[in-house]
């Protein structure tokens, strides 16, 4: 596989083993420089066993996590629009030969209900996900969007989705092109295996099959004017220590390429899907304290770019990875195509779902727990909006600057769905910790806050810094 030097990730597993407790010190001590670590000290804090130091590698984590990101948490939703798709992944209830499941894929109005229906809970972001194939002789990515648009263009009362995010399957750079054009945020797309003969033996049939064509999606992305990438694998396939390795060889790759990495880093775990065999029982199942240490070593790897959990994880799960580093967390996920509806049962409405949840909680539980947990659940889209992005967002939050606008922001836009979208003891919860936060303001924040609040108020919305 292109840019993954499987030998050298061999050979860096192999003498991590022979590190002792001095050097995992040693790196644990430049991690409070909120410097980027080198593959060979990732190796080296994956190699980790002993839980005495597991917990300093997750103290460290937490450090680092704060000290970026401040206590903010960004929330969005999934949008299924399509489970059609020309590929045969053998873990994906997508899947081609799949003929357990029903097939969608959603039309413009149906899109327009789905986005209503989010945002009368309150979200703000949303990632389109879809099969690799469209319905009705569109190309892909005219059907994409057809789809963007129609998310873009919903409507209730003054709220609009602010930002859409796609995880699709990879395009040639015209294409991408008529994707940024779109006004899409982050293009998101999974290696799922580093490992060459794992990726072939779990993508028989389809374009996907080529797993070069895939690697080098987020290149030709680049080239096309998109700078906010989002990678990750897809842990269960192959050797998880081997994967965040692969993982961090790409960002190295990217960073090198485009002087700047992945935006985020996505770290799906495999869930029972429907009719994919496989993924009732994964080659390699990563435990919850390997995952944790995964996600602890992510952040501490490349400290600047965000970690995106989903709801494939647990409650308690989320709750734990997020003291460790993860930054943006989907809320009331559905994987099924116009899956999202009142009666709120789990991919129970006219198609099949892509695989099932860990977590089906409300937005609004989501965010109370954020609330108890002291994180500030977030909405904002600011930095995409006022074009922080790509090399411009990491100059910005490499010095930590970008921690003050987040929180700000994040304080704003928690304020507007409170006094829009929560229920009295949500709300009061809430205040609570915006106050708490304000006190914490230098005085010229603070007056800039209160400007802001007073505009939400009197009823103006989406205003951010
Ligand atoms: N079809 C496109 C592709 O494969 O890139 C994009 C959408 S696909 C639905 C999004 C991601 O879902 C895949 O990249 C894969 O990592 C993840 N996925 C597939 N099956 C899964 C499962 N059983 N559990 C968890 N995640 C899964
Ligand atoms: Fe299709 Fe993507 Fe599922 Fe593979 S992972 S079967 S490409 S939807």
């Amino acid at each position: 596989m292109k840019y993954i030097n499987e030998e050298r990730i061999n050979n860096l597993l192999f003498d991590a083993r022979k590190a002792d407790y001095g050097r995992v010190e040693a790196i644990l001590k430049k991690t409070k420089t909120l410097q980027r670590l080198s593959l060979e000290e990732s190796a080296v804090l994956l190699s980790v066993k002993d839980p005495e130091y597991i917990m300093r590698i997750f103290e460290a984590a937490s450090f680092v996590k704060d000290s970026i990101y401040g206590r903010r948490v960004v929330l969005f939703a999934p949008l299924y629009i399509s489970n059609l798709c020309v590929n045969n992944c053998r873990y994906c209830g997508f899947k081609s030969d799949n003929a357990a499941i029903r097939r969608k894929a959603l039309d413009p109005s149906e899109i327009n209900r789905q986005i209503q229906w989010l945002l009368r809970r309150g979200h703000k972001r949303i990632l389109v996900v879809c099969g690799e194939a469209a319905p009705g002789g569109l190309s892909n990515i005219d059907y994409y969007l057809q789809a963007i648009g129609s998310v873009y263009a919903a409507q209730v009362g003054k709220h609009r989705i602010k930002r859409v995010n796609v995880n699709c399957a990879p395009l040639s750079v015209d294409d991408f092109r008529k994707l940024k054009g779109s006004g899409i945020g982050t293009f998101q797309i999974f290696q799922e295996t580093y490992h060459d003969q794992t990726y072939r033996q779990m993508h028989i049939k389809g374009p996907k099959s080529d797993p070069d064509n895939r690697i080098s999606a987020p290149d030709r992305a680049f080239e096309a004017g998109i700078d906010d990438i989002g990678i990750g694998p897809l842990y269960g396939l192959y050797d998880w220590k081997f994967e965040t390795l692969g993982l961090l060889s790409h960002v190295e790759h990217m960073e090198k390429e485009f002087k700047v990495g992945p935006h985020t880093i996505s770290v799906p775990r495999i869930e029972p899907a429907e009719g994919a065999e496989l993924s009732f029982d994964p080659p390699h199942k990563i435990s919850d304290e390997e995952f944790k240490q995964v996600v602890a070593v992510l952040r501490l790897s490349v400290p600047y770019t965000g970690i995106i959990l989903t709801t494939r994880e647990s409650p308690a799960m989320r709750d734990q990875l997020l003291s460790l580093g993860v930054s943006q967390v989907s809320a009331e996920s559905s994987t099924s195509p116009g899956g999202y509806s009142d009666n709120r049962i789990p991919n129970a409405e006219f198609s099949s779902g892509q695989f099932s949840l860990g977590d089906n909680r409300t937005i609004e539980e989501i965010v109370a727990s954020l609330i108890e947990h002291d994180y500030i659940p977030s909405f904002c889209a600011a930095c995409y909006r006022k074009e922080r992005t790509g090399e411009a967002f990491m100059r910005l939050a490499k010095p930590g600057t970008i921690k003050g606008k987040c929180s700000m922001n994040a304080l704003i836009t928690l304020k507007e769905y409170l006094d829009d979208f929560a229920s009295e003891p949500v709300r009061e919860a809430g205040y609570d910790m915006i106050r708490r936060y304000y006190s914490q303001l230098e005085h010229a924040e603070q007056e800039m806050l209160k400007s802001f609040f007073s505009h939400v108020d009197s009823g103006v919305r989406d205003e951010y810094v």
